[in-house]
């Protein structure tokens, strides 16, 4: 099967660090998949992120479609890591998805099935900083949604998502593969997730440790190789937050 996307030996260092943060990270990603992009906190799975969305510097080539990247930008959709904002700010939900994208061809219509794709259209016109963090990642979701993405992006999308709607998320995005047949990179922590929607897996820590179906793929020499002896492997960070307003 031929590619979506093609990245070969992808490094980025950022400015004044000692070491690069990610280093020659080369990987496909088959169309209409969902692929999981796992890897302890700090390994360079955002940064991976952002390097393929042309959001920092980066060594190497990444490719859609056999093409120089730079020309799919459009085709992309990314719901980021964390998303602030200043929840004095008056805007509704259709406010915000209108407003921050930066494509002028959004119709109200197109919002509007955006919105009714995520669950979220009985919440059209509420106050964005009224909604709970579930609803808020769905927001983000549809944002992305709505340029009609070959390729969607999301970094650890259930740092958002309510307790227990977690299913619910991953199932609308099992939906949009198959009925839009979108092409899903997804990093995340959630194992049983990887398990259960995705195709394939990519773990990395700051070098690819290693890729494929994740049933093949994830052992428990690999979890040792990738996260040392710790159990729970996992905190939260805070920084390089996308802030509106
Ligand atoms: P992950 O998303 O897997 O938690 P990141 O890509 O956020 O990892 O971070 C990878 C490494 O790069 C970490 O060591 C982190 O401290 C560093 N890093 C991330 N963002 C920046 C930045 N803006 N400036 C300098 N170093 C950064
Ligand atoms: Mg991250």
């Amino acid at each position: 099967m031929k590619s979506i996307l093609q990245i070969e030996n992808i490094s980025v260092r950022y400015p004044r660090a000692v070491e690069s943060a990610i280093e020659s990270i080369t990987f496909e990603l088959q169309p209409k998949t969902i692929t999981a992009l796992i890897g302890p906190n700090g390994s360079g799975k955002s940064t991976l992120i952002k390097a393929i969305l042309g959001l920092i510097p980066y060594q190497g080539k990444i490719s859609m479609y056999g093409k120089p990247i730079e020309k799919s930008y459009r085709d992309i959709g990314y719901v980021p890591q964390r998303f602030s904002f200043d929840t004095t700010f008056p805007i509704t939900v259709e406010e915000f998805i209108s407003l921050t994208n930066t494509h002028k061809d959004i119709s109200p219509d197109r919002i509007q099935e955006v919105l009714e794709q995520v669950h979220m259209l009985s919440k059209k016109n509420a106050a964005l900083s009224q909604l709970s963090g579930g609803q808020l990642q769905r927001v983000l979701l549809a944002r992305a949604l709505v340029r009609k993405p070959k390729l969607l992006i999301l970094d650890e999308p259930e740092a958002g998502v309510d307790v227990g709607g977690e299913q619910t998320f991953y199932n609308l995005l099992e939906k949009m593969v198959e009925e839009h047949a979108m092409t899903v990179l997804i990093a995340t922590h959630e194992l049983d997730i990887v398990y259960r929607f995705a195709e394939n897996v990519i773990c990395i820590n700051r070098v690819l440790v290693c890729s494929g179906p994740p049933k093949k793929t994830l052992n428990q020499q690999m979890f040792t190789t990738l996260y040392g002896h710790e159990l729970q492997f996992y905190g939260h960070h805070h920084d390089n937050d996308e802030r509106i307003t």
